[in-house]
């Protein structure tokens, strides 16, 4: 004899991210679920770390070839002066961009735990979870990014 029970699931909807007072400025957004957060994170943590090692790596090739410069700069003219001076910056400027890139990165960490992270800026949708794995910086979703590209 089998008694059939009644199924009752408890879906308790659980509140991730209660918006907190005073940050009445974002639009209002749809929740996402903690495996899909847990996902934004995972792809976060490894984008971040590959840049890392990307950035550390540029430092010491960047150092190697002012290594050498400096070592040959021996009956250098104004010309060879200059190019070594633009090349330097150069590297610098790629330098700075890739630790920008890291930064933006972490940024986007810190923002992911506070739950301000994901949505888009402007109709406050969820942004694909790929979307955000592939551009970290991503702060609108493909249809308003398109939106604002044909302005
Ligand atoms: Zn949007």
């Amino acid at each position: 004899m089998t008694v059939k029970s009644a199924e009752s699931k408890t879906t308790a909807t659980r509140t991730l991210a209660e918006p907190k007072s005073g940050t009445g400025k974002t639009p209002p957004r749809a929740a996402r679920s903690a495996a899909d957060t847990e996902k934004i994170r995972a792809a976060l943590i490894a984008r971040r770390d590959e840049l890392r090692a990307e950035y550390a790596q540029t430092m010491s090739e960047i150092a190697e070839l002012q290594r050498d410069r400096l070592t040959d700069s021996a009956g250098d003219d104004q010309a060879d002066t200059g190019t070594k001076t633009f090349e330097r910056e150069q590297e610098i400027s790629l330098a700075n961009g890739m630790l920008e890139r890291v930064t933006q990165v972490e940024r986007a960490l810190e923002r992911l735990d506070e739950g301000g992270y994901g949505w888009c800026e402007r109709c406050g949708n969820p942004i694909p979870v790929e979307r955000l794995a592939a551009f970290p910086s991503a702060t609108l979703c493909v249809t308003c990014k398109q939106l604002e590209e044909r302005r």
